[in-house]
């Protein structure tokens, strides 16, 4: 795979990819704006390198069909206050106005296109619409870590019609974290896995159940766990289905000697709701009408001891209902472990970002990935499409 630092850039027109899937509130405005600054080092790099730059990022799930508000708009206004280059927002994907501003462009000026996902041909993978993409294109720079596990036709299509392709700075950065936890990681290597559902987990827990020597459970798929053990979880979220492939990976941590800890008590409710009164419970069953959401105190200690050992943490998922105050504590007081530990510590994206930035302790964890379903697939698959994509495809016709 050529990384962005092999291509050699001066007045080529690049394609840069980028996951600018940002939250935007009611009135449209950027709530956090982590994915747009983690592009900049690439977005800087290629300006610097005198390329005319044509961005592209989608934004939510407008389903194939031009919509106002998701229109990248905001996002590219953002752009323009942190770069101090050119930036010419086009009026749409691809078609001929674009295909004549991209002629156009001039060295370090940036044309951020529209919505991706404004065109079916995008989530479909449409070799017309790649090839559209690709239309005037030099060079394609993948930087959008956390949309490489989608098999779209801005992450796998466009290499096929340009000359080169390149992993971009943030893909490369995400790469060497996980790569070190997957190859080399020091030992002991603790893994925390939580969330809602077992069934989401299930390749990532093998993948670690061959690689890690403590696996710590929590979240609603704690409950499928201790079902299938025959304990009375109450209400608790249990996925019936699953309670076989449960005991199959117990089993399997039994025979790989993986220090393998489900919760020892758990923070119970009637339901997920804020202001309802809470209990905390150490032992089956749980009360028939209520729900574990969270570990308990007893769990949050013993966790915390083996994350005090560690040398290598390795985290995904929620210990509870973490966006509710009362379901807080078991997430946010492991996210001070995981920082107070002298691991290399690393977060898989997703719901936890927010946690460990509500937990004040992000600057103290050493990699916070940018894509939560990405680095789930690479954990698990140890490779992912958009990769495979940019590997392939370097037609040598420079
Ligand atoms: P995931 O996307 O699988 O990582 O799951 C994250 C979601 O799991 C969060 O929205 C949490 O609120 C939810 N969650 C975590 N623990 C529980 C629990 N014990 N019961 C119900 N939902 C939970």
């Amino acid at each position: 795979m050529l990384l962005l630092k092999d291509l050699d850039l001066e007045g080529k027109t690049v394609f840069l990819r980028v996951d600018f899937n940002v939250f935007l509130d009611e009135e449209g405005q950027i709530c956090d704006d982590t994915r747009i600054r983690a592009a900049l080092p690439t977005l800087n790099y290629l300006l610097e390198q005198k390329t005319k730059v044509v961005m592209a990022s989608h934004l939510g799930r407008p389903k194939g069909q031009f919509n106002s508000k998701l229109s990248m708009k905001p996002v590219a206004q953002r752009l323009v206050e942190l770069i101090t280059e050119d930036v010419i927002l086009a009026p749409d994907v691809i078609g001929k106005d674009v295909d004549t501003l991209k002629e156009n462009l001039r060295v370090r000026q940036v044309l951020f296109l529209e919505n991706l996902r404004f065109y079916e041909g995008e989530n479909n993978n449409d070799p017309e619409f790649a090839q559209n993409l690709a239309e005037g294109i030099d060079y394609f720079v993948n930087d959008a870590f956390g949309a490489c596990h989608r098999v779209h036709a801005s992450i796998v299509g466009i290499p096929l019609y340009v000359k080169k392709s390149a992993a971009g700075l943030l893909v490369t950065e995400e790469l060497e974290y996980l790569n070190f936890a997957l190859y080399s990681p020091q030992k002991p290597y603790t893994a925390i896995v939580g969330g809602a559902k077992v069934s989401d987990k299930i390749p990532i827990l093998e993948n670690l159940l061959n690689k890690s020597d403590n696996i710590l459970i929590g979240g609603a798929m704690a409950y499928t766990f201790f079902a299938a053990l025959g304990y009375d979880v109450g209400r608790s979220l249990v996925e019936e289905d699953k309670k076989d492939l449960a005991l199959k990976i117990l089993n399997k941590a039994k025979d790989n000697n993986t220090n393998f800890q489900l919760p020892l008590d758990h923070i119970v409710a009637t339901e997920i709701a804020p202001g309802k009164e809470t209990k905390t419970v150490d032992d089956f069953p749980i009360p028939s009408d209520m729900m574990g959401l969270d570990i308990g105190p007893k769990t949050i200690q013993a966790y915390g001891a083996v994350i005090a050992q560690a040398k290598t943490i390795m985290w995904n998922g929620p210990m509870g209902v973490f966006e509710i105050e009362e379901f807080s504590q078991g997430t946010m007081k492991i996210a001070e472990a995981v920082a107070d530990s002298s691991a290399l510590s690393i977060i898989g994206g997703g719901d936890l970002v927010a946690a460990v930035t509500e937990a004040g302790v992000s600057d103290r964890i050493s990699h916070i990935s940018t894509g939560g379903g990405a680095s789930l697939e690479y954990i698990a698959n140890e490779t992912l499409p958009g990769l495979e994509a940019l590997s392939e495809n370097n037609n040598d016709n420079d």
